[in-house]
């Protein structure tokens, strides 16, 4: 299964959004339901997912701080796993 990685600029956008969320601890509900964690694990790894997926995951973790707290968790793996893939090298 191809899946690439994200590109400096797309990691940066996802740790903006991820710290902003984390930042402003959004208090009031969020407009969306909760995904279930492997689609936030999917969006901070890249996997193939739609971009409507994409975009109402990424609105939701600004409305949610859990989601922002397990974004923020994914995206640190997603980076652990990249360095080890690129040190293998
Ligand atoms: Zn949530």
């Amino acid at each position: 299964m191809a899946s690439r990685y994200l590109s400096e600029e797309e990691e940066r956008e996802l740790g903006r959004i991820v710290r902003t969320a984390m930042k402003t601890k959004p208090s009031v509900p969020s407009s969306s339901p909760c995904p279930v964690p492997e689609t936030i694990r999917s969006l901070a790894f890249h996997e193939k997912l739609d971009t409507a997926t994409v975009e109402e995951v990424a609105l939701h973790v600004t409305e949610c701080y859990e989601c922002a707290m397990l974004a923020e968790k994914y995206v640190n793996e997603y980076r652990e796993e990249k360095k080890k893939k690129i040190e293998k090298k």
